[in-house]
């Protein structure tokens, strides 16, 4: 039985001289989005001791926390596609399609997503990072880096509880802005003389499903009357997803600079373009969304900020000829999808039998021995990352980049054995599994 509430305080004040909580790791993974986890949950089935490190007080990323809602570059495109990533995606497949509703598949003639739900992920995220003894240290954001001849020794971080210091063997950069690589003072790329738009994420509930406008007649009507609801971007979509009683709506192009002050000015004003963008919506397709409602605003969707200079830099040329490199670690058909205009955006499909590869010098600093970029910041050109950032290439390098930290050990990352790493990636580079069950395959197509 309870007894009387308890009322005994202690008085205490900072200690002016207390330092960092200080973390030793194998593996220090800067940035938990869908790259990181798969680098950190991978790194801890190779028996190594992980921090996984994010600014946000959460895990997951953009995959999560945007509330992007379907995995893309996943699949070969046509309607019986090929899987193209193994290990980590198998088990997020595998654990998603046990729980009813959590996916579903388009089979476009184009393209194949998987919808996800996001909840769900995030839930298998958390599970899955503590089941595997990965440490997550959350809400910290990375301040400073002890470098030493292209070492990374350690990296320090802020968070609202005080200063934390991990020091590690090997890095992962996985924080889409190249936090990591730019702070410890190696080469990085940003865009010249364009900007990459991100896109400001909402989920409307409310929805009738089954009077659901097409891509097409949204974008239609965006471009004849999106003046009349101020919207920037004239075309986007306003998917429901299937069985869920809801739609993910994708229709602002919101910049997404660097500046601190007017990236927190940019997010806000992307809040008021996807509201217009619910006024539209609800007045043009009444009869889908007259009676919606915002049930959520995903965090800020940031597509690209600044990447690495790495060994390589991947051209749109080798992507449109798929090149495949000795040191490729991962592959993908998703188009190339450059949203670089503020009224839409470039999308350039594939043949259904096309495929094209990442090397893994596009993810290793050319100035750096012991880390390692993953998912949205490796080096390419603008319009080849817009193809291989989506989220099945984004495992695929994520479990790339631990492998090659293990490769590595404490030597550099710029001369590992790469007979044994295209061993260990041979499944993302070569195997052709068809996943599809004739269930699967009976869903209706989204268009
Ligand atoms: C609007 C939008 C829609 C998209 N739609 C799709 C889609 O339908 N399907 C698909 O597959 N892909 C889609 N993409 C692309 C895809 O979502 C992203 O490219 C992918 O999620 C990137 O994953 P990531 O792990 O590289 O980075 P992120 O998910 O961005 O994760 C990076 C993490 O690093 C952390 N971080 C950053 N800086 C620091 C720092 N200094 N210190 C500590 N932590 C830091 C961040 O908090 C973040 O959690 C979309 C992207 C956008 C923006």
């Amino acid at each position: 039985m309870a007894g009387a509430p308890s009322t005994a305080t202690v008085v205490k004040r900072r200690e002016s001289a207390s330092g960092p909580r200080r973390l030793k790791a194998d593996i220090c993974v800067v940035g938990a989005g869908i790259s990181g986890v798969a680098a950190a949950l991978q790194a801890a089935k190779q028996g190594r001791r992980v921090v996984l490190v994010d600014s946000q007080p959460a895990l997951g990323g953009q995959a999560v926390n945007s509330i992007i809602g379907t995995f893309c570059g996943l699949f070969s495109n046509g309607t019986h596609g090929h899987q193209f990533t193994y290990g980590i995606a198998d088990d997020i497949l595998a654990a998603l399609e046990q729980q009813d509703r959590a996916l579903f598949y388009r089979n476009g003639p184009t393209t194949t997503v998987v919808y996800y739900d996001e909840v769900a992920l995030g839930r298998w995220v958390e599970r899955s990072i503590l089941d595997a003894g990965v440490q997550p240290v959350l809400g910290a954001t990375l301040m400073h880096t002890e470098v030493d001849q292209g070492r990374i020794l350690s990296a320090d971080f802020m968070t609202r509880y005080g200063a934390v210091s991990i020091e590690a063997d090997g890095f992962v950069d996985s924080s889409g802005d190249a936090a990591l690589v730019w702070q410890a003072g190696f080469a990085c790329r940003e865009p010249a003389d364009y900007r990459v738009f991100g896109t400001q994420m909402v989920v409307l509930e409310n929805i009738d499903e089954a009077a659901q406008p097409s891509k097409q007649e949204i974008s239609a009507r965006m471009k004849e009357r999106g003046d009349a609801y101020g919207l920037v971007r004239r075309e986007g979509l306003g998917f429901t997803i299937p069985g869920r009683g809801i739609a993910a709506m994708n229709m602002t192009h919101v910049e997404t600079p660097l500046d601190p002050v007017e990236a927190s000015a940019k997010a806000l004003e992307g809040k008021e373009q996807a509201s217009r963008a619910v006024e539209f919506l609800r007045a043009e397709f009444p009869d889908c969304f007259g009676e919606s409602r915002v049930r959520a605003f995903g965090l800020p969707g940031i597509r690209q900020t600044r990447w690495i200079v790495g060994q390589h830099h991947l051209t749109v040329e080798e992507v449109r000829e798929g090149r495949k490199f000795e040191d490729a670690i991962g592959r993908t058909a998703w188009p190339i999808e450059l949203h670089d205009h503020d009224d839409g955006h470039h999308w350039i499909v594939f043949d259904e039998d096309h495929e094209h590869f990442i090397p893994l010098g596009s993810l290793i600093p050319a100035e750096a021995q012991n880390v390692v970029a993953a998912g949205r910041c490796i080096d390419a050109d603008s319009a080849a990352l817009s193809s291989v950032r989506v989220m099945g290439p984004c495992m695929a390098m994520g479990m790339a980049a631990a492998h090659a930290l293990d490769l590595a050990g404490s030597g550099s990352v710029q001369q590992i054995d790469m007979d044994r790493m295209r061993e260990r990636v041979s499944d993302n580079v070569e195997r052709r599994h068809y996943r599809w069950s004739e269930e699967q395959l009976a869903r209706p197509v989204v268009a």
